[in-house]
């Protein structure tokens, strides 16, 4: 498989860098990352090969996110170095969102300084938690200090754009420490949260602990606690919460690169394991840097697979993206992108939804409820 997809798309689109290494892998993390960083020049060397063959896919990116692994592996001055690579090769646009994703274990404030220096103007920071137990339960590698010194080195290194991803439903933990690792969020006054519920992955050492009966997850009805209860919380406390796992503090806020993913805009994905999607067709990397480099430095592209995606299939996807999202789904912009009037098709079951109280259906628009975005996932099966 060797050919480049391009897009004739007119919608900007989105690029995504991975950055597989992680100085330590998480209990229950199932990215691809490796802990052997020596090959990280050699690695840069190959993604700016990788750039070259793909920098015909758009004719306008507007939305850059470097993540990974742990982009903060990296010293600020390859970083900085990658994202010149990136706008001397694509064409970025002034006002693009530039993401990079930080461990709160490897960043400082000049570490900061030199991400903004290097033109990123969005941080993510893996905060988690700021418990030490729940920590070191995850298997991370920093603790709540760190956690702490790392929001507020963003801030003082000038980020009006932080982002600060937490991690609830952790085994241990109460939903009194899950309240105070929100406080204690709040507390820097971040533009964006991610809450994400945690999930056990398979071949995770989570997920033999688990099988072992060693740990145990919250079960069906604590977990929509969890998840109702952040969610009142952080709209109480003024944040919108847009999608099923994100919340902003103003729509200007919302994570545009994500979004990208949930309206089927073209996306570019560069790295180990990084999917791209143009149209109707995916196709995604080697999960596996050896192989990766194989073929980037042979000249070729490192796909290890592709799909195109049927009508149907899309369509499903566009519910089950829709209904993971506040906004939801419009009815007349999804018959002209996906040519079924859901409203039609669909009437009989989409009321029953909103008589249950899933969703609303006003001004065209098919919206979940609060209940309905706990159950997002099922929701696009009706
Ligand atoms: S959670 Fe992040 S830091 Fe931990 S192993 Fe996964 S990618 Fe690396």
């Amino acid at each position: 498989m060797n050919s480049i997809e391009t897009t004739e798309n007119s919608a900007p689109a989105g690029l995504y860098i991975h950055i597989p290494f992680c100085r330590s892998k998480c209990a229950y993390c199932d990215f691809y990352s490796i802990t052997d960083r020596s090959q990280a020049a050699g690695y840069l060397h190959a993604l700016s090969r990788e750039m070259e063959q793909t920098r015909e896919f758009a004719p306008l990116f507007d939305t850059v996110y470097v993540g990974g692994g742990t982009p903060s592996c990296l010293d600020t001055r390859q970083l900085a170095e990658l994202l010149h690579r990136v706008r001397k090769t694509f064409p970025i646009a002034p006002d693009a969102e530039i993401t990079v994703e930080v461990n709160p274990g490897d960043v400082d404030a000049v570490f900061m300084r030199g991400l903004r220096d290097a033109g990123v103007n969005r941080v993510s920071v893996g905060v988690q938690s700021f418990d030490d137990s729940i920590l070191k339960s995850l298997g991370r590698r920093h603790d709540g200090r760190e956690g702490r010194e790392a929001v507020e080195a963003a801030r003082t290194a000038g980020f009006d754009n932080i982002g600060v991803d937490l991690i609830y439903g952790v085994p241990g933990q109460t939903y009194e420490l899950w309240r105070e690792t929100m406080e204690a969020a709040l507390g820097f006054n971040p533009e964006h949260l991610s809450c994400y519920e945690l999930t056990i992955e398979r071949g995770t050492p989570f997920h033999s602990r688990i099988e072992r009966g060693e740990l145990s997850l919250p079960g069906e009805a604590q977990a929509y606690r969890f998840f109702s209860m952040t969610s009142e919380f952080l709209e109480q406390r003024g944040y919108s919460h847009y999608e099923v796992s994100n919340f902003a503090r103003e729509n200007a806020f919302i994570s545009r690169h994500n979004h990208k993913y949930w309206d089927h805009s073209p996306c570019l994905g560069l790295g180990p394991a990084a999917h791209s999607f143009n149209e109707n067709r995916r196709w995604w990397n080697h999960r596996c840097l050896e192989l990766y480099l194989r073929d980037v430095n042979e000249g070729r592209a490192p796909l290890a697979g592709r799909e195109d995606l049927s009508a149907e299939e899309l369509q499903l996807e566009a519910l089950y993206f829709g209904f993971r999202t506040k906004r939801g789904i419009h009815g007349p912009d999804f018959r002209k992108r996906y040519g079924i009037d859901l409203f039609r098709e669909k009437g009989p079951a989409l009321c029953s939804l909103r008589d249950e109280g899933f969703v609303t259906l006003e001004d065209e628009f098919l919206a979940p409820t609060r209940r309905g975005l706990a159950l997002a996932d099922r929701l696009c099966l009706l």
